[in-house]
């Protein structure tokens, strides 16, 4: 359940000295710190769900088989430059069983612009190719059955779970999503799958696809790597990285 927001302050909590926002390390024993994290990703939680009401995922699609396309094109490119791509893409290859007959020439020039172009047509075609020869040319709904298929790995198995499917199998870590977890100090690690490991054990499942999407655009709009804008960052509050006050204004 979300928690109704505005102003500054934390909401009530039944352990006040264990509910105070924190801009330094929290002390006290392990246990005590695990559990005042927990409580302080709720309250982060709850503001970024209301500072981003129309969270959600930024690659255009209609259903899996155009998500798992459109991820394995977003590999080192940006979201707007594979949503300027996908529609001709889907013109021509509009489901996995035309997509496992295309030329790889043919594929590569539609997708070339982002970057990675002769890898990703290659993982694109055996991808379709598996899709059709173990699934019935259905995109699988299991981590185990995404995963084993070419070019696809965890965070594009949790991308097409959770927005194509609505299952929160696991938490989707990107660029964003992991600087923010160690700004946030939700994890000593830089690896993402140790870091999806904290974060899933910090954050209610029904929240694990919506959180990479909060994270991500909270990172490109207001923590910007180098020049974050703490001045005007909701969960400042939360935040033991936060910079002090009039340090970020323009
Ligand atoms: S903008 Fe500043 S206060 Fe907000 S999350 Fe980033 S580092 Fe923390």
């Amino acid at each position: 359940m979300n928690t109704k927001g505005g102003g500054a302050m934390p909401r009530k909590s039944s352990n006040r000295r264990t509910a105070k926002p924190t801009n330094s390390r929290a002390a006290g024993p392990p246990s005590r710190r695990a559990a005042e994290t927990s409580r302080r990703v709720l309250h982060i939680l709850a503001r970024l769900k209301l500072a981003y009401p129309d969270a959600r995922c930024a690659l255009l699609h209609r259903d899996a088989y155009q998500l798992i396309v459109a991820t394995i094109l977003s590999a080192q490119c940006t979201d707007a430059r594979v949503n300027m791509v996908t529609p001709a893409f889907f013109t021509r290859y509009p489901d996995a069983g035309r997509l496992a007959r295309a030329k790889q020439r043919d594929v590569e020039a539609l997708i070339q612009s982002t970057g990675f172009f002769r890898n990703k047509a290659r993982n694109l075609i055996a991808m379709a190719q598996a899709v059709v020869a173990d699934h019935r040319g259905e995109i699988p709904r299991t981590m185990a059955e995404l995963h084993a298929l070419p070019g696809v790995g965890r965070k594009t198995a949790n991308v097409v779970l959770g927005n194509a499917f609505g299952i929160n199998e696991g938490i989707t870590v990107d660029t964003h999503v992991t600087r923010l977890a160690g700004l946030l100090r939700l994890t000593r690690h830089g690896d993402p799958v140790k870091i999806e490991r904290d974060l899933m054990a910090l954050i209610p499942r029904d929240d694990w696809t919506l959180v990479s999407h909060l994270l991500i655009l909270h990172g490109r709009q207001v923590c910007i790597a180098r020049r974050p804008r703490c001045d005007d960052c909701v969960i400042r509050a939360w935040c033991p990285s936060a910079r002090p006050v009039g340090s970020t204004s323009d």
